[in-house]
């Protein structure tokens, strides 16, 4: 049972994960976030492309290489008596699984879009991804400052491909160099745009009731009055009903517009947000909701990072705190291995320095160091308790590899770092099926994970490797007690073994799985591991 500051304190969260195609602005939007609160705690690292605080770690290079986001953080800021979470999440395809894992940690997203180019590929995945939790999501349309679609054609955009009804809470005044402003619908006034404010948050912004015809002429001219009205009634007529709780439930979004290089809307947008945003919210545990305020601490693992500091070689377990208060002082039980001891060195983590923290509340996300006993979807609670939430289960992979040591003198270290990796859930690995370590075959969801497999075995424990491709794109767990020896499959079957010794099936195509099954009476066989 929470205390009274605990309630308040829980009360203020909210948390909130920030998904785009790469290049939509996510990175300007989060900085401009900022500027708003100031950041007071940043677990993870941050990517440091337009910030000065550049992640130390080495691994992270192979993100600055490619540009992209590999990893995800986690930033903590005030704004208006909030406390907001923000988690970034990758925005390659090739890493959705993380995104899955992240979007867990998540009470809603926020979706980032590029207005001059709608809907794109990755943003399409990462929300299928995001739906599949039915969280609440939230439109920034961007860039605005530049030449953008037509604004029903982004509407059209985004209920055709992401299968979701739009409300705009605001409507754009033209883009690129007439891009004077947004309308605000439900307080019935524009809010002009300047170019001059420099992305600084001192920017002033010039607030218009709509009623005010001459100073709306004399701020956006007539041209724009006219096409807005026109727009405002089409708007009025054919676009849905603003409703909370079809919000809330994820089947609508509410969409705003701006530019967030020029800090335009971004205020707008974090005040609204933070009206239709929801509380932390329960999480279930067995048949039970737990609720945030009224149970004492719990949290669960969403994601684990070895290495993030190359100074520190060491292993973080991320964990999203559910209910209650956690209190540094207090011994806490891991629920999996009911072990019971003090998390180490609870911490949020600044981009190169570490904060040591005593308390966090529901709704945030703190690192812990990891002494090797957390797999992802673990749950920590306090002794009595007896807290164990769902599992967070795991892609199949869809592609595979057999990974050969270019140095055979170094199979220590080559064994040890690939199975840290696996553990921490970006790649998966298995045997074959009749020996031991000495093949092992690695399963990624995205190919791009190969990459950084390749990368940080060579840049962290040294080893070289070689990826032999396979052909398999089907895996399968055997469920039943089927004995694998006599089984008999298609000729492009190929059997193999988890880490755990559960036996496993790969297939080139989905008819050899079905022929499998037809041929082995009792054979049940499953698309996920279960945990
Ligand atoms: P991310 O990959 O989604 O994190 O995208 P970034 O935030 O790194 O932005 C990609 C590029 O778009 C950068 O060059 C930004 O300066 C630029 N950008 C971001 N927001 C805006 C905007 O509102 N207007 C304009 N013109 N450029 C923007």
């Amino acid at each position: 049972m929470s205390d009274k500051k605990t309630a308040a304190e829980i009360a203020k969260r909210r948390t909130f994960a920030i998904i785009s195609h790469p290049d939509a602005g996510k990175t300007t939007l989060t900085e401009k976030f900022l500027l708003y609160g100031g950041v007071i705690n940043q677990a993870g690292s941050v990517k440091g492309k337009a910030t000065a605080k550049h992640a130390v770690s080495d691994w992270m290079e192979i993100e600055k290489q490619r540009g992209i986001s590999v990893t995800s953080s986690a930033l903590q800021f005030n704004f208006e008596d909030h406390c907001i979470n923000i988690l970034d999440t990758p925005g390659h395809q090739d890493f959705s699984e993380d995104t899955y894992r992240t979007l867990m940690a998540a009470d809603s997203a926020v979706m980032v879009i590029d207005a001059s180019k709608g809907v794109e590929a990755q943003t399409k995945k990462l929300f299928k991804v995001c739906t599949m939790r039915h969280i609440p999501i939230f439109t920034f349309i961007n860039k605005l400052d530049r030449d953008a679609k037509d604004t029903f054609d982004l509407m059209q955009d985004i209920e055709d491909n992401l299968g979701i009804e739009t409300c705009p809470v605001n409507w754009p005044i033209g883009s690129g160099k007439n891009f004077k402003g947004i309308y605000e619908r439900k307080e019935n006034r524009i809010v002009t745009f300047s170019g001059t404010e420099k992305g600084t948050k001192e920017g002033e912004e010039n607030f218009i009731d709509f009623n005010n015809e001459s100073a709306v002429l004399d701020q956006i001219g007539e041209d724009a009055y006219e096409k807005l009205q026109e727009e405002m009634e089409l708007l009025d007529g054919a676009g849905a009903q603003f409703d909370l709780d079809a919000v809330r439930a994820g089947q609508l979004t509410p969409v705003f517009f701006g530019s967030a290089l020029q800090n335009f809307g971004v205020e707008i947008f974090l005040h609204n947000f933070l009206q239709m945003a929801t509380l932390p919210t329960g999480r279930v545990s067995g048949d039970e909701v737990i609720d945030p305020v009224e149970h004492d601490f719990s949290a669960f693992v969403f994601k684990i990072q070895a290495n993030m500091d190359a100074r520190h070689r060491d292993r973080i377990a991320f964990m999203r705190i559910c209910s209650g208060r956690y209190d540094a002082d207090k011994e806490i039980k891991h629920v999996q291995s009911g072990r019971t001891f003090r998390l180490s060195q609870p911490q949020q983590l600044m981009a190169d320095e570490r904060k040591i923290l005593s308390e966090a509340y529901a709704g945030d996300i703190i690192g812990v160091f990891d002494p090797g006993i957390f797999s992802i979807g673990d749950t920590v609670c306090m002794p009595k308790d007896n807290v164990k939430y769902e599992g967070i289960p795991t892609f199949a992979p869809e592609h595979f590899a057999r990974v050969r040591q270019v140095d055979t003198m170094k199979r220590k270290q080559f064994v040890k770092g690939i199975q840290q990796i696996a553990q921490e859930g970006a790649i998966q690995i298995f045997q074959e099926f009749n020996t031991g370590l000495e093949e092992i075959i690695v399963g990624v969801v995205g190919i791009l994970q190969f990459d950084v497999l390749k990368f940080r075995l060579k840049n962290e424990y040294n080893v070289d490797i070689i990826l032999e491709n396979l052909p398999y794109e089907y895996i399968r767990w055997v469920d039943s007690d089927t004995d694998m020896s006599s089984l008999v499959g298609t000729s492009d079957m190929k059997k193999i073994k988890d880490m755990n010794d559960r036996p496993l099936l790969l297939f080139i195509n989905e008819w050899s799985v079905d022929m499998t099954v037809k041929r082995n009476e009792g054979l049940v066989l499953s698309e996920f591991r279960k945990n």
